[in-house]
């Protein structure tokens, strides 16, 4: 075929301010993708002070800093893409000691805002001042201004309105803003950081401040209190910083922060880690605090994995996760960690006698009676019925308990020295989480012992606030056993244990599973697993479910609440691709549909039975989800606690 004359070229080169308004798509997101790497520019620039002042609609805002400055030809090279100071070759990226190094934020910034650029070097007299509007009309002047450098960005995202679009409400944008800035102002303790809000002073942060000092400043005041100060070097990662008091822990992880190389980063596997140093310190769905900075050799990790910097890819992941899992705990065990269990003082903790706490209870709560809940169950000796894969196993350090110690002495004393149950060569393959250890878990771990070896069975005293059982166990102290989790953990222990579901029993009213469009899909795959396990499972037609049985361990059970659970669990996997529906899984969560709940009223023989029940149980000391089941108030503590010694 012979060529045409008329034939047009479909493909042309992009323009460069269409190529960096793209590039901006996915460096900056919002006002804080901006703010960061600006702030982020400044350190690089070496600076002592940065200053920023956030305005009205959250998209006008100025970095000022006091570095090093640009030349002229510095400053007009600097808005266009590809262009930094910082890299010469890919080599450096390992080495990498700068924030930046892609040289593209400035170009990107500018391309989606009305920009200006002051700045001027130390070792030069006057100041250059760049202007451009959305990438262009760029113009460059003389103007007078402290060396340093001072970016304003005005109007960000005015040339992009679909952008604009996806923006949250001023003030949201601002809590971005804000959380941008103390994670960078965390990273560098020596510099000054100031931020304005609204033409207001919101934070002030002098510099030279120790990492405690700056991040107590940050944080909520309750938070703040009584931080502790990390350190450990683990086959040569090095993590440090601060992490809180079990005791000021809070709803969400919003206050932990992560650094690596400076850098910060955000990474679940660290996240985890931490947590499980604080497992049985601290309740389920609460999180401490923390800033944990790592210090990686840089052939370890790879900076370069995210447009905006904010994750790294880690070479050995469980090496980093292990370090930091590592230093917490040495900290926590060293810490004074005395649990609070000031139950004198406490004026909420009213202890109503078992019997007596009708008029609090709905009559409908009180109508069924929960003998029989309790199904007898033998000594466990099977091995079978061990902790499956993501449970808690009691490990290394239940050899090493001191028998008959103070329980709030124990994690303590019983931690010196021992092994965190984390080794980076066997772990490698995968974080392992249920080989972590936490500081408190020696102690629980041997409660149960001790409570079977005392003088007599617990003698049960009353429920507290329809949620703790209160006994006395004879020779040892005071025992407050949360009625849920140890019931909760008894019945998994006991599904799990029976061979399969033979022992089930049919119901004469099945329950009605409805399923929403978008767990209709999951129901098909969950249907024979439930079944499987005892909870005969069927289609009835369109998005309607019906379970027909239930196992006999668990016939108290909310059948529709526990699928339901179930579904949220796996919510997040993809389903298809690998549902793995372990038992246990289906175990742990029929477990908690079915056992008492906080709130439930329990007569003296309820707790009785419960408690007797415990004692057959040596691994209840802790739930499926590895909270604790028992508090144990010793004689001595008591002693301590009025003064008598
Ligand atoms: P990168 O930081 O990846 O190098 P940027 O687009 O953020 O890319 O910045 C481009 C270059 O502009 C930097 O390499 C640096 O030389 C210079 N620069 C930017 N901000 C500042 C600043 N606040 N002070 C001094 N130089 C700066
Ligand atoms: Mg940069």
């Amino acid at each position: 075929m012979a060529p045409t004359a008329t034939t047009h070229p479909t493909i042309h080169r992009l323009d460069k301010r269409l190529i960096n308004q793209i590039a901006a798509g996915e460096v900056i997101v919002r006002p804080a993708s901006a703010v960061k790497e600006l702030i982020e520019n400044s350190l690089d620039a070496d600076a002592t002070r940065i200053e920023i002042a956030v305005e009205e609609d959250a998209r006008t805002f100025t970095v000022r800093d006091d570095g090093r400055g640009m030349s002229r030809e510095d400053a007009a090279l600097a808005i266009e893409r590809h262009t930094t100071s910082k890299l010469e070759c890919f080599e450096d990226l390992a080495r990498l000691a700068t924030r930046g190094f892609r040289g593209e934020a400035l170009a990107a910034i500018a391309s989606v805002s009305r920009f200006s650029l002051l700045t001027r070097a130390s070792d030069s007299l006057g100041a250059i001042e760049l202007r451009a509007e959305g990438g262009s009309n760029t113009r460059l002047g003389e103007a007078g201004a402290p060396p340093g450098t001072m970016v304003s960005v005005r109007d960000l995202f005015y040339n992009l309105p679909a952008r604009m679009k996806f923006l949250r409400t001023p003030v949201v944008e601002w809590g971005h803003i804000l959380k941008t800035f103390i994670r960078q102002s965390l990273a560098r303790p020596d510099v000054a950081f100031v931020i304005r809000w609204r033409a207001k002073p919101y934070l002030n942060l002098p510099a030279a401040q120790s990492l405690a000092d700056r991040l107590a400043a940050v944080l909520p005041r309750e938070s703040g209190a009584g931080l502790i100060e990390i350190d450990e070097q683990v086959h040569g990662v090095r993590a440090y910083g601060c992490i809180g008091a079990p005791q000021a822990t809070r709803r969400d992880r919003r206050h932990q922060y992560f650094f690596v190389n400076g850098r910060p980063i955000v990474s679940r596997p660290l996240t985890f880690a931490l947590q499980e140093a604080y497992r049985g310190l601290i309740m389920t769905q609460q999180f401490p605090v923390a800033a944990v900075l790592l210090e990686i050799p840089g052939e370890e990790i790879d900076v370069n994995v995210h447009p905006t910097k904010e994750e790294v890819r880690f070479r050995n992941e469980p090496l980093a996760a292990g370090a930091v899992h590592r230093a917490a705990l040495q900290a926590l065990r060293a810490a004074d960690l005395v649990p609070r269990l000031d139950l004198p003082r406490e004026p909420g903790a009213r202890l109503a006698p078992g019997s007596s706490n009708a008029s609090r209870i709905p009559p409908a709560a009180r109508s069924g009676s929960r003998g029989g809940v309790f199904h007898p169950s033998t000594p466990s000796t099977d091995p079978r019925e061990a902790p499956p894969p993501g449970f808690f196993t009691p490990g290394a350090p239940v050899g090493e308990a001191v028998p008959g110690a103070n329980a709030e002495q124990l994690p303590l004393d019983s931690g010196k020295g021992e092994p965190t149950g984390y080794s980076p060569v066997a772990d490698r393959s995968a974080a392992a989480p249920e080989r972590y250890s936490s500081a408190a878990e020696s102690e629980e771990a041997t409660l149960i012992a001790r409570l079977q070896a005392a003088e007599g069975p617990p003698n049960v005293l009353a429920q507290i606030e329809l949620t703790y059982i209160l006994a006395e166990a004879p020779g040892l102290g005071l025992l407050l056993v949360d009625q849920h989790a140890v019931h909760e953990k008894i019945l998994y222990l006991d599904f799990m244990r029976r061979e399969r579901a033979t022992e089930v029993q049919t119901l004469l009213a099945p329950y009605t599973f409805e399923a929403s469009p978008t767990e209709a899909a999951a129901m098909e795959l969950l249907a024979p697993a439930l079944t499987a396990e005892g909870f005969q499972t069927t289609h009835f037609g369109g998005s309607t479910w019906l379970i027909e049985t239930v196992p006999l361990v668990f016939d108290k059970i909310d059948a529709c609440a526990f699928v339901r659970d179930l579904l949220d669990e796996l919510g997040g996997a993809d389903l298809k691709a690998g549902l793995e529906l372990e038992r246990h899984r289906i175990g742990a969560r029929a477990a908690c549909r079915a056992a008492v709940k906080a709130g439930d009223p329990l007569n003296r023989a309820e707790m009785q039975e419960l408690l007797d029940e415990v004692l057959r149980t040596p691994e209840a000391h802790r739930c499926p989800h590895g909270r604790p089941t028992l508090v144990l108030l010793s004689k001595d503590h008591l002693d301590r606690r009025f003064g008598r010694t």
